[in-house]
């Protein structure tokens, strides 16, 4: 049975494992019982009804409450060759027969309803008519008066019930009280249901809250490491949206308010925009919510203090779905705490009132938190999170702080000028430490006066210096493959006038980024397979992730599958997309490859591992390969340890540094004049092939040699 399972998740959806609690609902499901989940967003409900529907005869009905959901959800059922329809509002009545008609020939195996159907006696006559085998009641919390998001309409869901009553009812939510949970089972009459309960816990967000005093920079400090990622920034105030946003905008950022006071249409424009990659940051007040279903969100900020725990964890559970790491920051001040009191103030029933004043009380408690801040929120929910540094919030990982950084902002700023404006991050750093390596000292950096005056500050610290830098736009970072740093307008006026600047203190593990993404991928490629994606999307008229999520293409852009075969073996990819995509993607994947000299690097074993794996050991082979050049080893002595060839632990390296990532090469390097030669060689060649620099050099030099220079070249000069 299990194995049965397995395959078809892998045939239909592309996935090799089923992430907690999916299997239990779905055996369920198939064994005929009535089925409650909870379980937090992005955990995987979908799935969950969507997988039985393969297999049962019948059709399998899906309510659901949002429009624009369910066709995302019915487009990314199709695009997986899943004959999938909907039936709502957005359809003319001929769309409506059409799908009516194919129900009842049996030809679709899922049909997604807007509950506001069943109000009409002559849809109940068409459904009287169908085969069905399993209702599936999407955020059913929708049903109870008692939730944050009743919907009238979802009370004829009791007519289902009654139409059918030996089809078992899978009622999915990611948000239920008590009492809202016990609503669910009176109003939909589950009998003997399975309850299935997930933990809140989301592994992939980080929890950060800073100061709400310097908001505006430091929030363009963190759009600038999100960097054309999706980003939703929510805000109290309507007119704060919209000054928010412009001011973003005049700052080089693509922003969009949202708010319920818009008009509809500009509201949905700007919703599609989002959801299509067209415009990354959406700054809105809550009303921008259910509506989203974006897999791909990557940084959740809260402008303003939100009303309460529930709020708030909603609202940040609306990043990284598709359970890459993503983060979640708080701007916070006590101050804002009166400005929410005074709505609290307006509410006139006293018993709501004292609650909504207790609500925020609470979330005042989360600002303050000196403790886990996960912790606190799981708590919050009941349930108890037992280790003592979850490593991925503000309070476990060092407490920020921040300080006068004038001194090394002039140095950092200094050392662009003074090496005449065309190096990277890389290179700047060197000079500032006083490095003495070959290409410091060949360009004569060595006898400049900013040669080794930050010699005090480590590597990565100086780096996030002039990442901060770039991200308050002192410097600007030109786009090519090798990155330079020059400085702006704001950079001259910064040292002329010796203006003075504070930054937040680094803290070790960067905040960035939890379980640390330990697969280092080609960003080249990344780009690459993004427009292309894009484009395709385009054409067939639906979101981007519709075609591939970000997990498949991270995997693509991190082993280089360059046949059909390997093709198949990505997360994501099943039959259909298969069949539909392996042509173009492979295509471009191919021929980046070529260019840049990649190999195919074979994928890390997943079936048959049962938790879903963490990142770590997808990355576990890189990891181990960058250990042992951090010992200190030759190339030929890890090669021999990892049983690769040459060319594979080659292939590593180069990927450590096309990932921007620093780790020792120089112990690599061949004796001094040899390596000046190929330096040279390379210099002359300046497109970086190795063939052309052979060629000049002579067959007495190794190709293997060669590639190691030329990795230890471009991690010179990237940033
Ligand atoms: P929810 O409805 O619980 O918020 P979704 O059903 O939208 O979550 O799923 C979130 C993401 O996880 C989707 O991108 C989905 O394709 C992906 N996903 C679901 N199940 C699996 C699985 N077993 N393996 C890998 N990815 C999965
Ligand atoms: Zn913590």
């Amino acid at each position: 049975m299990t194995d049965n399972l397995l395959t078809l998740l892998k045939t239909h959806f592309g996935y090799d494992q089923f992430r907690p609690l999916q299997e239990d609902a779905i055996t369920s499901a198939l064994a005929g019982q009535d089925t409650f989940l909870l379980m937090p967003t992005g955990a995987g409900k979908s799935l969950c009804y969507q997988l039985p529907a393969l297999k049962l005869n019948g059709l399998t009905l899906v309510v659901s409450p949002l429009i624009a959901l369910m066709k995302d959800q019915v487009d990314g059922l199709k695009a997986n060759g899943l004959p999938a329809e909907l039936i709502n509002s957005s359809l003319t009545a001929s769309q409506i027969n059409k799908v009516q008609a194919d129900a009842l020939s049996g030809n679709i195996r899922i049909l997604y309803l807007a509950p506001e159907r069943l109000a009409s006696p002559g849809f109940r006559t068409f459904l009287r008519g169908l085969n069905v085998s399993l209702i599936a009641v999407d955020e059913a919390h929708c049903i109870s008066e008692w939730g944050h998001d009743f919907r009238p309409d979802y009370r004829n869901l009791k007519y289902l019930r009654q139409e059918f009553p030996s089809v078992p009812v899978m009622a999915l939510t990611a948000t239920a009280t008590e009492r809202v949970r016990q609503d669910i089972f009176d109003q939909l009459e589950l009998r003997g249901a399975r309850t299935l309960v997930a933990s809140f816990n989301r592994p992939n967000l980080t929890y950060q809250v800073r100061p709400k005093r310097g908001a505006m920079r430091s929030l363009e400090a963190l759009l600038g490491q999100h960097r054309g990622e999706s980003v939703i920034v929510y805000c109290m105030a309507r007119k704060d949206t919209e000054s928010i946003a412009s001011s973003l905008t005049a700052r080089g950022l693509k922003a969009l308010p949202y708010h319920a006071g818009m008009d509809p249409a500009s509201r949905r424009v700007t919703q599609e925009r989002f959801t299509r990659d067209e415009v990354p940051i959406i700054v809105a007040t809550i009303a921008f919510g259910m509506g989203i279903d974006k897999p791909d969100v990557r940084l959740v900020v809260h402008y303003d203090l939100p009303r309460s725990v529930e709020g708030y964890y909603q609202e940040t559970g609306r990043a990284g779905r598709d359970g890459l790491p993503s983060d979640c920051v708080l701007f916070y001040s006590y101050g804002d705490k009166f400005k929410q009191e005074f709505f609290v103030r307006q509410v006139e029933d006293a018993a709501e009132r004292d609650q909504a004043q207790k609500k925020l009380n609470q979330i005042v408690q989360f600002g303050e938190l000196h403790t886990c801040r996960r912790a606190y929120l799981l708590g919050y929910f009941g349930e108890v999170w037992e280790a003592e540094n979850c490593g991925a919030c503000d309070n476990c990982l060092a407490p920020a702080e921040e300080y006068d950084a004038t001194e090394v902002v002039q140095k950092v700023l200094s050392a662009v000028v003074r090496t005449g404006q065309r190096f990277g991050a890389g290179h700047i750093v060197d000079v500032l430490r006083g490095s003495r390596s070959q290409r410091v000292r060949q360009l004569g950096h060595d006898e400049l006066s900013v040669h080794g005056i930050a010699r005090d500050v480590p590597d990565d610290e100086l780096r996030l210096v002039i990442e901060l830098l770039v991200a308050k736009g002192l410097l600007g970072k030109n786009d090519g493959d090798y990155p330079t740093l020059a400085l702006t307008v704001a950079g001259n006026r910064f040292l002329k006038e010796k203006e003075r600047l504070v930054l937040p203190k680094p803290r070790r593990a960067s905040v960035v980024g939890v379980e640390a993404d330990e697969m280092p991928m080609d960003q080249a490629l990344w780009q690459r397979l993004r427009t292309l994606r894009k484009s395709l999307a385009d054409e067939e008229g639906v979101p981007p992730f519709v075609i591939f999520g970000d997990v498949s293409l991270r995997e693509m852009a991190t082993y280089f599958p360059q046949s059909r075969d390997s093709f198949a073996l990505i997360s994501g990819v099943g039959e259909a997309k298969l069949a539909r995509f392996a042509e173009p993607f492979l295509t471009v994947i191919i021929e980046h490859a070529q260019e840049h000299e990649l190999e195919e690097l074979p994928t890390p074993p997943r079936r048959g591992q049962r938790e879903r794996p963490s990142s770590g050991s997808v990355g576990s082979t890189f990891e181990e390969t960058r250990r042992l050049l951090q010992q200190g080893l030759s190339l030929e002595d890890i090669a021999r340890r990892r049983g690769y060839a040459l060319g594979t632990v080659l292939g590593h390296i180069e990927r450590f540094v096309g990932a921007g990532e620093e780790v020792p090469l120089a112990h690599l390097m061949p004796p001094p004049e040899r390596l000046l030669k190929i330096i040279a060689a390379f210099q002359s060649t300046d497109d970086g092939y190795l063939a052309p620099v052979q060629e000049q050099l002579g067959k007495d030099y190794s190709y293997e040699e060669l590639r190691l220079v030329r990795a230890y070249l471009r991690q010179g000069q990237s940033a």
